[in-house]
């Protein structure tokens, strides 16, 4: 039997479907491309990739600020059918090197932010920068000229824009080929490189489209960088729905201005980003749906959209799953503002005890995830994926139940619970108390080692702004509502570290608290 011919170019497929709708908005440089425009830059990267040698099964890496070459990058890497490894520009070099050494990159791609970064951290990988070549031909002495003013001094990587496009053949591939290799967020440890099939981000796009609906002229604003899969699938999925991508800056008054300008119908954010936006002004009537998801969504937060007329959908994701598992569809979070909504479809979720059995409904146990947007595992890390997965699945790590409605609720992680004198607390449960008071922000409870008791409660308490929070007041109010072994021993009161997904850097966290007196 003949296979039928897929070539590897969804962008390709969409200039030629609706070039003059607008692919990529930039609130940040007023930059607005159409997917002609933008057709022709991907194009022509692609044809300096391939002059470069780039081809299939390579990888390249990309290590720059988002904006419309990021997109036309990610887009031009897909086009020569190789492998995209993105990387967060805010990494530092000491973090970069480990990363770049182990996604084995063929090319890493900069700009003149990330140029120097890039230089330091690659190693042997050639560099080669997206931005614009200097003026001046590049044996000139760059006399006169300001090291300080372009950020890239001596350390300029080759321009890509100077390689001579070269013709290449769109390449075929099959849906089990990789597309992307994504880091994790790095919560419980050393984040783990994640490899994501055509198959895998092609059916998240799919399935969050029959959930939160797709119409013609959307426009999806997105703050979140494409170093991870919250801010990688809007580039890969407004291509696939003929949508809008409205990049947008992340602090709340720019996103808020952005989302506003540019009538944005949908945006993806992070819990803490939700909170200041809200706290900011009034998201515009133009939204259909606030996605909310990569850490914890407070009740609150849910509930204060509400009250405000803001369309949320907190969702649950995770880099293993091409971003959603489960999404609450627009409409539906008021009623369980807990609920991080029912599965996609096309994803099944098993709540399973420590044996891997299943659990019934409303037994709270360890969620595994199986379905087509599931990761066939960590690049090179046969081990780590081995433990991975059981027999219901991809094991998550998180701890969480289902209702009768099919709703999931996600409650902590599962290496999260502390046993102190032989006792479970969750530290979801001592968390959400603490919430409670009108004067707490965010609360995160750990367990730290304790030589009497094995591991002692251990609460970190973020005071909303402005807000000076008294020990005995917090101390009172949980003695009110937890039985005695729960109670938090420790007590610091400093603003929560966070990756940049939004969740508790765990270590961070208990290296705050490990200072504080007991
Ligand atoms: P690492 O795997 O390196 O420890 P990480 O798990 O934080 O880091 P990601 O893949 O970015 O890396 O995040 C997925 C995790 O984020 C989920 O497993 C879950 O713990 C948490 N998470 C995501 N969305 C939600 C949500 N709505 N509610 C609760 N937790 C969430
Ligand atoms: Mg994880």
């Amino acid at each position: 039997a003949v296979a039928p011919r897929t070539v590897r170019d969804w962008f390709g497929q969409r200039a030629r479907l609706s070039p003059s709708s607008t692919a990529v908005a930039d609130a940040t440089s007023g930059r607005t491309v159409t997917y002609r425009e933008l057709d022709r830059t991907v194009e022509r990267l692609a044809g300096r990739l391939a002059a470069e040698g780039v081809c299939v099964d390579h990888h390249v890496g990309l290590l720059v600020e988002p904006g419309v070459e990021a997109v036309a990058a990610v887009h031009a890497t897909m086009r020569v059918g190789a492998c995209l490894v993105p990387f967060s520009a805010r990494l530092t070099t000491n973090e970069l090197t480990p990363r770049i050494d182990r996604a084995d990159l063929d090319v890493l791609l900069c700009d003149g932010s990330t140029a120097e970064r890039s230089l330091a951290s690659a190693g042997d990988v050639p560099v080669r920068s997206l931005s614009d070549p200097p003026e001046e031909s590049p044996d000139d002495e760059p006399d006169g000229d300001d090291p300080e003013e372009n950020g890239r001094g001596d350390t300029r990587a080759d321009p890509l824009a100077a390689t001579d496009p070269r013709p290449f053949d769109l390449p075929e591939w099959d849906p089990e080929d990789p597309l992307v290799m994504l880091f994790t967020s790095g919560t419980t440890g050393r984040p783990k490189l994640v490899v994501l099939t055509v198959k895998n981000v092609l059916a998240s796009a799919a399935a969050s489209a029959f959930r939160l609906g797709t119409l013609p002229g959307d426009r999806w604003a997105s703050p979140l960088a494409p170093s991870s899969m919250g801010g990688l699938a809007p580039v890969y999925r407004t291509t696939l729905y003929g949508a809008t991508l409205v990049r947008c800056p992340t602090d709340a008054e720019g996103l808020l201005a952005a989302m506003t300008d540019h009538g944005a119908t949908g945006v993806s954010v992070v819990p803490t980003m939700l909170r200041r936006l809200l706290d900011a002004g009034d998201p515009p009537d133009s939204l259909r749906f606030v996605l909310v998801g990569g850490a914890p969504t407070p009740p609150e937060l849910v509930e204060r959209c509400a009250d405000r007329g803001v369309p949320v959908c907190p969702t649950y994701g995770m880099t293993e799953t091409a971003s959603q598992i489960a999404t609450a569809a627009p409409g539906e979070a008021p009623a369980a503002p807990n609920s991080v909504g029912r599965p996609l479809l096309f994803t099944d979720v098993t709540v399973v005890d420590d044996h891997g059995d299943v659990v019934p409904t409303g037994t709270p146990g360890e969620l595994a995830v199986s379905g087509p947007t599931v990761t066939p595992g960590y690049y090179e890390d046969p081990a780590a994926t081995r433990a991975a997965f059981g027999t219901s699945g991809l094991l998550t790590g998180d701890v969480g139940h289902r209702d009768e409605a099919g709703r999931l609720y996600v409650h902590n992680r599962k290496d999260d619970r502390i046993v102190t004198g032989g006792q479970n607390v969750d530290p979801g449960e001592v968390a959400a108390v603490l919430r409670e008071l009108p004067t707490v922000r965010d609360a995160v409870v750990v367990g730290l080692p304790d030589e009497e008791w094995g591991q002692r409660v251990a609460a970190l308490v973020e005071p909303q702004p402005g807000v000076a929070l008294d020990a005995g007041t917090v101390e009172a109010h949980c003695r009110d509502r937890l039985a005695g072994y729960k109670l938090p021993r420790v007590l610091a009161f400093d603003d929560i570290p966070r990756t940049e997904s939004g969740t508790a850097g765990r270590d961070a966290v208990r290296e705050r608290l490990a200072g504080e007196r007991p």
